[in-house]
């Protein structure tokens, strides 16, 4: 059975601006800055004015973005921070990566996002002793941002630093504010898949902290002071490689345009299945990124055997919660529990989401899905 389409197209995109960005490639190749060129400068100013942020810093990849964060608020051993269990992993390996101790919360069923109850329930208990709390990273899973009112009023009782993981978010906005606004500080993934993608990997964090924007620009140039071989702090080598700054500054210049195009397509999947799968709800004031579209399904594993079967290719984003990896079962959990983190890792399913999909080849995908939900409800193997 030949593919209906690609899970997520990058080749539509690069046939759309292919010559623009060979040449864009080209100038660097040209002029050989590789390592923090003039693009890397070019595409930060773009990127804080795209979001509305004072500060945008880039670096190597959504998982450093992470833990730069973190390294700015001096966060390390003996701190607890409030992680998702319903997330990828990066969200706890940067915690655990600077010496700090991940505590996993729960999601809610329909947001896919962190459970403001569960984190103050989280907050309420002493976790190994005598844990700092310090800080809480909400994930924007697929694209929509966390409750970040909610999380806010829970941080600041508290007095956690909100890190927003925005690596599946950037562009979304909540109550007209663009994501890159609605924490303290924001992180965000270039990797290739994620709604402002590169050729390669990349990151970047949001601020309007002066002192922390200057405390990151240091951080990721190996702790760097006022000169090259004065170091101030000890740091990581994590930059956006001059390159990939160069190929996003091509793609940042249509992806208003893109994320436009997401919206009625993510329109016509949710009136098209909500009558027959669990569809995910925004909350009041948001506009989704819609980095994938997200079903929840009871009999998950049998809709995405007959999907892939028919050409419709599947990704489930994640079979296993975090809590549940061996590198993470070991860590302090939420009093109640991660019962809806568990559940949704059983049965969530994302279908085939980029800007250029036809709506005809969606009419395809929406058909197909029916037809197996129904033949999966003939043989009564649903439930
Ligand atoms: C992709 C992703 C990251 C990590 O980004 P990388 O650039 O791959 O390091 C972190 N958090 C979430 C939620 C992601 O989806």
């Amino acid at each position: 059975m030949t593919r209906l389409t690609a899970f997520i197209d990058l080749q539509a995109q690069r046939r759309r601006i292919g010559p623009r960005m060979d040449e864009a490639m080209a100038r660097v190749l040209d002029h050989g800055k590789f390592i923090m060129g003039p693009e890397v400068a070019e595409l930060e100013d773009r990127l804080a004015a795209f979001c509305g942020a004072k500060h945008a810093i880039t670096c190597a990849n959504g998982t450093d973005a992470l833990q730069l964060a973190l390294m700015s608020k001096g966060i390390g051993p003996g701190d607890a921070v409030f992680v998702p269990s319903f997330t990828f992993a990066s969200t706890s390996e940067a915690v655990a990566n600077v010496g700090a101790t991940p505590v996993f919360v729960d999601i809610l069923p329909e947001t896919f996002n962190m459970d403001p109850a569960s984190l103050r329930a989280a907050l309420g208990r002493r976790h190994g002793g005598d844990l700092n709390p310090a800080a809480v990273i909400p994930v924007d899973l697929y694209g929509q941002p966390a409750d970040y009112p909610a999380i806010q009023a829970v941080a600041e009782e508290f007095s956690l630093t909100v890190i927003a993981d925005a690596a599946q978010s950037f562009g979304a906005t909540l109550k007209n504010r663009k994501v890159g606004t609605l924490a303290d500080i924001t992180t965000t993934s270039f990797f290739p898949a994620k709604p402002l993608g590169c050729y390669g990997d990349g990151g970047a964090i949001f601020t309007d902290d002066d002192g922390i924007a200057a405390v990151l620009r240091s951080l990721r140039l190996h702790g760097r002071g006022a000169h090259k071989y004065d170091h101030e702090r000890v740091g990581v080598n994590s930059r956006l490689d001059t390159l990939q700054a160069a190929v996003l500054i091509e793609k940042l210049a249509i992806f208003s345009e893109e994320a436009e195009a997401r919206q009625p397509i993510a329109e016509r999947y949710q009136a098209a299945l909500r009558d027959v799968a669990g569809v995910s709800k925004l909350i009041s004031g948001v506009v989704s990124a819609w980095a994938y579209y997200t079903l929840v399904l009871e009999d998950r594993d049998s809709v995405a055997l007959s999907l892939k079967e028919a050409g419709v290719p599947t990704a489930i984003y994640y079979p296993k919660p975090l809590h549940r990896q061996t590198a993470y079962s070991g860590f302090p959990r939420a009093p109640e529990g991660l019962p809806v983190a568990e559940e949704m890792a059983r049965k969530v399913l994302s279908l085939p989401m980029h800007p250029y999909l036809d709506a005809g080849v969606q009419g395809q995908i929406i058909a197909v899905l029916r037809q197996a939900l129904e033949a999966d409800l003939l043989t009564g193997t649903k439930g």
